[in-house]
């Protein structure tokens, strides 16, 4: 998905979806169907010089709520482990052959 000019509306929506003024908006990821902002993408640093390092920022509070409970299930210790360096034998071996009907 190409991105998009964060335009000021998108700067409030992105504000009221965290709760916070919304920093150093590059532009927009991401859009929800509805056309509001679901993910922003960032500066490297923030206007006060502190590093941020996460370029994409999902912000939609219905994502990061779904995201939150995949998170809280283990899901993101396993896609570590799925993608680290110890298990890359492990993942191609790992995949069942799927069966033809
Ligand atoms: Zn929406």
């Amino acid at each position: 998905m190409p991105l998009t000019h964060a335009t000021e509306l998108d700067v409030q929506v992105v504000s009221r979806q965290l709760g916070r003024p919304a920093r150093d908006i590059v532009a927009i990821a991401a859009r929800c169907v509805c056309g509001n902002p679901l993910v922003v993408q960032t500066k490297p640093r923030l206007a006060d010089g502190t590093p941020f390092p996460t370029l994409y920022y999902l912000t939609h509070p219905a994502a990061t709520a779904a995201i939150s409970t995949l998170e809280a299930s283990g899901l993101k210790e396993v896609w570590s482990f799925m993608y680290s360096p110890v298990a890359r034998p492990v993942r191609f071996r790992a995949a069942p052959a799927k069966k033809r009907i």
